[in-house]
C-alpha cells in the first residue's frame, strides 16, 4: 500500500469534516476518485481560493475578503446596537431571520476552560475597544443557550459593568441545550424580538 500514500492521506484529511469518521472519509475519497475527479479537483481549488482570500473583518470578526466586512460598511445598518455571537454561522443564521439590522461583534468561540478556552482567546479586548471606539448603546448578548454560551454571556456582562450600556441577552425561545446555527429562523426571530435587559 505504499504507494496509496496519498489515498491515504486523503481519508485522513476528509476525517476533518464534521460527522464524518473513518469509514465515510473512505466511501467519500473513493468516490471523489472514482466517479467526480472533475468534482473534486474543483473542491480543492475552491476550497484552496477561500482560504486564500477569505480573512476575519478587523471590527466583528466575521469572514471577509476586504479588511472591513460589508455588514460593518453598510451605511443603512443601526451603528448604536452590537450582537454578540459565537461563530460566523451564528451571524448568518440571525442575518437570515430579516429582523436585525445593527451591527455584529463574532467571539469565535466561547469560553469553555475544560477545553483551555479562557478570556484571552475569544477577542475580549478587541469588543471593548469597538465598544468604547463606537456609538454603540445596546448589546445583544446571542451567545447559545448553553452552559459555555451562558458562561460567556455572563462574563461579558460583567466585563462590561462600568461602561454605560443596555445590555440585553435573547430570550430563551431557543430549545435549551440549543445552537443557533440549528434553530429555525422564525423561533430565531422571535428570540430577538424577546430579548430581555440583565
Ligand atoms: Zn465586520
Amino acid at each position: 500500500m505504499k504507494n496509496n500514500e496519498s489515498l491515504q492521506a486523503l481519508v485522513d484529511a476528509l476525517k476533518c469534516l464534521p460527522g464524518v469518521g473513518p469509514k465515510s472519509a473512505l466511501r467519500l475519497a473513493y468516490y471523489l476518485l472514482q466517479r467526480d475527479r472533475k468534482g473534486a479537483k474543483h473542491l480543492s481549488d475552491t476550497i484552496a481560493d477561500a482560504l486564500e482570500r477569505l480573512g476575519h473583518c478587523n471590527l466583528c470578526n466575521n469572514f471577509s475578503e476586504e479588511p472591513i466586512c460589508s455588514i460593518c460598511k453598510t451605511a443603512s445598518r443601526d451603528v448604536e446596537t452590537l450582537c454578540i455571537v459565537e461563530m460566523p454561522t451564528d451571524l448568518l443564521m440571525l442575518e437570515q431571520t430579516h429582523s436585525y439590522k445593527g451591527l455584529y461583534f463574532v467571539l469565535m468561540g466561547r469560553l469553555s476552560p475544560l477545553d483551555g478556552i479562557g478570556p484571552n482567546d475569544i477577542h475580549l479586548s478587541k469588543l471593548i475597544k469597538r465598544i468604547k471606539e463606537s456609538d454603540i448603546k445596546e448589546i445583544i448578548l446571542a451567545t447559545n443557550y448553553t452552559n459555555e454560551g451562558n458562561a460567556t454571556a455572563q462574563y461579558i456582562k460583567e466585563l462590561l459593568r462600568d461602561i454605560p450600556i443596555k445590555m440585553s441577552r435573547i430570550a430563551r425561545g431557543l430549545p435549551m441545550g440549543g445552537e443557533l446555527e440549528y434553530v429555525d429562523s422564525g423561533t430565531l426571530a422571535q428570540s430577538l424580538v424577546d430579548r430581555k435587559s440583565i
